[in-house]
């Protein structure tokens, strides 16, 4: 088999000013984009670093100890993602994912996590705050995350096979951890716990199974997520994706479904419910079926770059207006006018594109921005 080559192209160098509008844009959580999709949901990464090396998102070749990570100096401080996220609740969003890399490796998490927890959405309510992580410090971190005000957590979990997540995650770490970890964030009250599975044909899809009867009738709610040709390093290829619609039907053979409907706009799990009624499963088609529609998610990388669609090719630079001298209503009136010129829809556009286009592409990557 000949080497694949992988492009290292350094994303985070691309980026645009982002202009405070010369008229101010009153916050009135009504904002909308050019296709009509309001603001709702807001990821922010707290950091570029993981302790995983997965081959679909950090491969090793790549993030190796010589790859230059942010210097504290450019994250966003917790001060700083506070104000911002702000604006951004003023303009509408009403859930806050914490991301990165792996969110848990941010010392003093928690202390975030209060400040956020006291922002209320524009009706008043409090935010829906929960957090993605491999789950690897969730046995020691669990208790102090619920304390912080944390709602509940997604942990991304490839299989149940020892030796198949330990190749997966590359850095051989017990599947036996993650699980402790899941069963610490489920006894401090961490849920609804999702748990996020990446199906990568030939190399955990003989999981599907073993994973979906282990998490039957648990309370937990497995969602199977497509391989995505994310970023521009992981050397994806379409031949390792395997549709969701094979997921449902390989599980549906021995443990019938029923579909379920949406469970709020701009969800991108399609869901489906066991027919005995012990609970439900997740399909995410980011590949095999575009959700852009009602795609309402902005991103925030770890410098303080806005990124309007995971698949973006340029960030726009909100930390210059932080760390300069923009007021609140200038920094509110600049969110909103990036906003209101997003179009961006590239998995509606993926199927008019050459197969493996993204590759080599200018394009962020995953463990910059998030999931
Ligand atoms: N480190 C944390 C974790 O793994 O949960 C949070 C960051 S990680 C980038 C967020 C999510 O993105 C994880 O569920 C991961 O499996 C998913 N992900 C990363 N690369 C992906 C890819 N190429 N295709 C699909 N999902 C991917
Ligand atoms: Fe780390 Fe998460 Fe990326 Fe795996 S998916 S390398 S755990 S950031
Ligand atoms: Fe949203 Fe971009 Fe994904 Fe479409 S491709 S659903 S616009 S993040």
């Amino acid at each position: 088999m000949s080497e694949r080559v992988i492009p290292l192209i350094d994303q985070r160098l691309v980026s645009v000013p982002a202009r405070v509008p010369s008229v101010a844009t009153a916050a009135t959580g009504l904002l909308s984009d050019t296709r009509g999709r309001p603001l709702r949901d807001l990821r922010i990464s707290v950091t570029d670093r993981c302790n995983f090396r997965c081959s679909y998102c950090m491969p090793k070749s790549i993030f190796d100890k010589d790859y230059p990570y942010l210097p504290h100096s450019a994250l966003l401080s917790f001060e700083e993602i506070t104000r911002v996220a702000r604006q951004f609740v003023a303009h509408g969003v009403q859930k806050i994912r914490l991301t990165g890399g792996e969110p848990l490796l941010r010392k003093n998490l928690e202390i975030l996590i209060e400040q956020l927890a006291a922002l209320r959405t524009v009706e008043g309510q409090p935010l829906d705050i929960t957090l993605t992580t491999n789950g690897s410090l969730l046995t020691r971190k669990a208790n102090a995350l619920k304390a912080s005000g944390l709602q509940r957590v997604t942990v991304s979990l490839d299989g149940l096979d020892d030796t198949i997540f330990r190749a997966m995650n590359d850095v051989d770490f017990p599947v036996a951890d993650v699980l402790d970890g899941i069963a610490a964030a489920q006894a401090a009250g961490l849920g609804p716990i999702k748990i996020n599975m990446v199906v990568k044909r030939g190399t955990n899809d003989d999981q599907i199974l073993p994973m979906a009867r282990h998490f039957k009738g648990s309370g937990i709610v497995l969602r199977f997520i497509e391989y995505m040709d994310v970023g521009a390093t992981n050397g994806w290829r379409m031949d390792e994706v395997l549709p969701s619609a094979e997921v449902v039907q390989r599980i549906h053979r021995e443990l019938p479904l029923v579909q379920l409907g949406a469970s709020a706009p701009g969800e991108t799990a399609e869901r489906w419910g066991y027919a005995d009624g012990t609970g439900e499963i997740g399909v995410i088609s980011s590949v095999t079926q575009a959700f852009c529609g009602d795609c309402n998610r902005a991103r925030l990388s770890t410098e303080g770059q806005l990124y309007l669609c995971l698949f973006a090719s340029q960030g726009h630079d909100l930390r210059q207006l932080i760390r300069g001298d923009a007021t609140d209503e200038q920094l509110s009136s600049a969110i909103a006018s990036i906003w209101q010129g997003r179009g961006d829809r590239y998995s509606e556009l993926r199927a008019s594109l050459p197969p493996d286009a993204g590759q080599g592409k200018r394009r962020v990557e995953m463990s910059y921005i998030g999931g």
